[in-house]
C-alpha cells in the first residue's frame, strides 16, 4: 500500500516538472520572439511601413509580457508610426511622455531626435531648436555609436533646413569623422556639400563633389546623387556654362524620375529651364519652367517655382507679351516673397532661440551666483555656529576654571581659618582664637550682666605618660580628652587647648555651680577613658580649676589666672579633683596662716575643703 502511494507521488512530481519545463520553454520562446519583433521593427520602420504597423499590433497584444524597457520601446515605435501617418501632435505627445518617464537615456535620445524631426517637418523651428539643444546636451552621456551618428545627422539636417549652414556644416563634418559607410556616408557627404554650396564655399571642381556622388551611387541613393548634381548644375550656371549644366542634369534625370521625388524633380526642371533660357532656347525653357511650377505646386515654398516664374516672365517680356509678363512677374514676386519670408522666419526663429539660450545661460549664471551666495551664507552661519560653540566651550572652561579656582581658594581659606582658629591635634579652638572669642563673650556678658564661668584643667603627670608610652600615645590621650570633654558642654561654650596638656572652657550664661558640675563631669569622663586603644593600659586624670565673673570679674587675664590658680590648688591637693577659685583663695589665705603654724596638717585640711 505504502509502496503504491510513493510510486504515485513520484509520478506526480515528474509530471509537474514536465509541465513546468513546457511552460518555461514556451515562455522563454515568447520572450525571444518579442525581442526579435522589436529588432525587426527597428530595421524596417522607414522602409516598410505596412509591415512595421503589423509588428506593432503584434507587440501590443503581448503588452502584458513586456519588460518595463520594452513597453517604453513599444510606445516609441507607436509614436514613430503616428509620425509616419502625419499625426504629428499625437506622436509628439507620446515622445514627450517618454522623455518624462523613467525610460533609458538611449530611448529618451531617440524620442528627442524624433521630436526634432517632427518639428522640422511641421516647420516649428523654435520648438525644434529647443529639443535639438536638449539632444546635443544628452550626447556626452551616450556611448551607442549609431545613435551618436544619427544625432549628428539630425542636427546637420535641421540646421541646414533652418538655413544655419555653418552649424549644419560642423555637424556634417562631425558625422564624416565617425566610422560610417553606406547610406550614412552618402547622407554625411550630401549634408556637407549642401552646407558648402549654400555658404558659397563650393566650386564645381571641388573633389568632395566626386566623393559625395560616389558614396551615394554606391549606396544607390538616387535622390541624394541628384541633389549633388543640382548643386553642380547651379555652379555651372553661375559660371555661365549652361551646356555643362544641361549635360549633368540630363544625364541624371531619368534615374531621378524613377524615384518620383517631386522636390528634386521640380529643382531639375527649374534648373533646366534656367539653362535653356541662358542659351536662348526659350521654348524648352518655357516647357521646363511650366513643369517645374506644376511639380512645385504641392510644395508650399520652393526656390524652384521662384526661378521658373522668373524665366517665364523674362521670356514673355522678351516676346513683348507684357500682359503675360506682368502675370508671371506677379507670381514670381509672390513666390519670391514667400521664399524670402520663409528664410526670414527661420532666421528669426534661430535668433530667438539663440537669444533664449543666452538668456537662459545668464539666468543660470544668476542662479549660480545666488547659489554661491547661499552657500557662502550657509558657510558663514556654520562658522558662526562653530564660533558660538567655541565661545560657549570657552565660557564653560573659564567658569569651570574660576569655579575650581574659587573652590581651591575657598578650601585654602578654610584650611587657613582652620589653622588660624583650631588646634591641629585636638580640633578644639587654639589659644589665639580662644582669646578673641573669650574677650567678646566677656564683653557681651558684662554689658548684659550675664553669668559667666571659666574652667581650666591640666592633665596629671602627663610627662610620665609621654615617657612611659611614647609621644604618639601622649597625642592620642590629648585627642581623646578633648573629644570626651567637647560633648559634655553646650554649643556656645568656648572650649580651647591653651597649650601643652592644658585646656580651658569659657561658659557664657553659666553660673559657678553649674560650671563646677560640668568640670566634675569632664573630670570623671577623662578618668573613664579606656586607654586600651592606644596600645597600653593606664588611667588618665586631670586637675580642674573653676571660677566665675562674680569672683574674678570680666577681665580675661584675671579670670583665667584665677581659674589657673584654682587648678594649681587641685594639683597641689593631690590631683584629679576640682577646685573652685573662691575656696581656693580662702584656702590660700588659710594655708598661709597654717604654714606659719604646722605644714602637713594644713595640707590635709585644704584637700578636704577644696575637693568637690
Ligand atoms: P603635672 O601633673 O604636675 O602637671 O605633671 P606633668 O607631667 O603633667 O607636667 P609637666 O609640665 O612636667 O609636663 C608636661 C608635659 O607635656 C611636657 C611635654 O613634653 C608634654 N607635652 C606638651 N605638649 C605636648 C604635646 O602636644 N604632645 C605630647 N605628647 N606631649 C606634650
Ligand atoms: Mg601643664
Ligand atoms: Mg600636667
Amino acid at each position: 500500500m505504502v509502496n503504491l502511494f510513493s510510486k504515485r507521488l513520484k509520478r506526480g512530481r515528474i509530471f509537474c516538472l514536465f509541465l513546468m519545463l513546457i511552460v518555461h520553454n514556451s515562455w522563454s520562446a515568447q520572450i525571444e520572439g518579442t525581442q526579435s519583433l522589436f529588432n525587426q521593427a527597428e530595421q524596417i520602420r522607414s522602409s516598410d511601413p505596412v509591415q512595421f504597423i503589423t509588428i506593432i499590433e503584434k507587440l501590443k497584444q503581448r503588452e502584458e509580457l513586456l519588460t518595463k524597457e520594452q513597453s517604453h520601446n513599444l510606445k516609441y515605435l507607436i509614436g514613430y508610426s503616428l509620425s509616419f501617418q502625419g499625426k504629428f501632435d499625437e506622436a509628439l505627445t507620446i515622445y514627450k511622455n517618454i522623455l518624462s518617464s523613467n525610460a533609458q537615456t538611449t530611448l529618451k535620445l531617440k524620442a528627442n531626435l524624433s521630436i526634432v524631426n517632427t518639428y522640422a517637418i511641421s516647420k516649428q523651428w523654435p520648438e525644434g531648436l529647443y529639443y535639438l539643444s536638449d539632444t546635443l546636451n544628452t550626447l556626452p552621456k551616450i556611448s551607442d555609436d549609431l545613435l551618436i551618428q544619427r544625432s549628428y545627422a539630425v542636427a546637420a539636417i535641421f540646421y541646414n533646413q533652418l538655413g544655419q549652414y555653418e552649424l549644419g556644416l560642423s555637424f556634417a563634418n562631425k558625422l564624416l569623422q565617425e566610422s560610417i559607410e553606406g547610406r550614412t556616408l552618402c547622407v554625411a557627404h550630401n549634408l556637407k556639400l549642401e552646407s558648402l554650396f549654400k555658404l558659397d564655399l563650393l566650386e564645381e571642381n571641388d573633389p568632395q563633389i566626386r566623393e559625395g556622388i560616389e558614396a551615394c551611387q554606391q549606396s544607390n541613393e538616387v535622390v541624394m546623387v541628384s541633389a549633388i548634381y543640382s548643386y553642380l548644375a547651379t555652379l555651372y550656371l553661375k559660371q555661365n556654362n549652361p551646356h555643362q549644366a544641361i549635360s549633368i542634369l540630363e544625364s541624371n534625370f531619368d534615374s531621378l524620375k524613377t524615384t518620383k521625388y517631386v522636390p528634386y524633380l521640380a529643382i531639375f526642371n527649374s534648373l533646366l529651364s534656367q539653362a535653356h533660357h541662358d542659351l536662348g532656347t526659350n521654348r524648352q525653357a518655357e516647357e521646363y519652367a511650366l513643369v517645374a511650377i506644376d511639380e512645385a505646386k504641392n510644395i508650399n515654398i520652393s526656390n524652384s517655382s521662384v526661378n521658373a516664374y522668373r524665366v517665364l516672365y523674362q521670356i514673355a517680356e522678351s516676346r513683348g507679351d507684357h500682359k503675360m509678363a506682368l502675370e508671371y512677374h506677379k507670381k514670381f514676386a509672390e513666390a519670391d516673397k514667400a521664399y524670402l519670408d520663409d528664410i526670414k522666419t527661420k532666421h528669426l526663429a534661430f535668433q530667438l532661440a539663440e537669444h533664449q539660450a543666452t538668456e537662459q545661460k545668464s539666468r543660470i549664471g544668476l542662479l549660480d551666483k545666488q547659489n554661491n551666495l547661499l552657500k557662502i551664507e550657509q558657510r558663514l552661519a556654520r562658522s558662526e555656529a562653530e564660533n558660538n560653540r567655541l565661545f560657549i566651550a570657552l565660557l564653560i572652561a573659564i567658569i569651570t576654571l574660576l569655579s575650581f579656582w574659587g573652590y581651591k581658594s575657598w578650601m585654602t581659606q578654610k584650611r587657613l581659618k582652620q589653622l588660624a582658629e583650631f588646634d591641629a591635634l585636638t580640633g578644639v579652638f587654639n589659644r589665639g582664637h580662644f582669646t578673641q572669642l573669650a574677650q567678646s563673650a566677656l564683653q557681651y556678658c558684662e554689658n548684659s550682666d550675664i553669668y559667666l564661668s571659666c574652667i581650666l584643667f591640666d592633665l596629671d603627670k602627663f610627662k610620665t605618660i609621654n615617657d612611659s608610652y611614647g609621644h604618639a600615645c601622649g597625642d592620642w590621650v590629648l585627642k581623646r580628652v578633648a573629644d570626651v570633654c567637647k560633648v559634655q558642654g553646650r554649643s556656645n561654650d568656648i572650649f580651647a587647648r591653651l597649650g601643652g596638656e592644658e585646656f580651658s572652657i569659657l561658659l557664657p550664661g553659666c553660673d559657678l555651680l553649674t560650671a563646677t558640675k560640668l568640670a566634675e563631669t569632664c573630670r570623671k569622663a577623662i578618668e573613664q577613658i579606656d586607654t586600651r586603644n592606644s596600645g597600653a593600659k593606664f588611667i588618665i586624670t586631670a586637675s580642674f580649676g573653676v571660677t566665675d565673673a562674680k569672683l574674678s570679674g570680666y577681665d580675661l587675664e584675671k579670670i583665667t589666672a584665677d581659674a589657673d590658680m584654682a587648678m594649681y590648688c587641685s594639683k597641689h591637693d593631690g590631683r584629679n579633683r576640682t577646685t573652685v577659685f573662691g575656696r581656693a583663695l580662702a584656702d590660700e589665705n588659710a594655708n598661709v596662716n597654717a604654714g606659719e603654724n604646722a605644714g602637713s596638717e594644713a595640707s590635709e585640711n585644704r584637700q578636704g575643703r577644696l575637693t568637690l
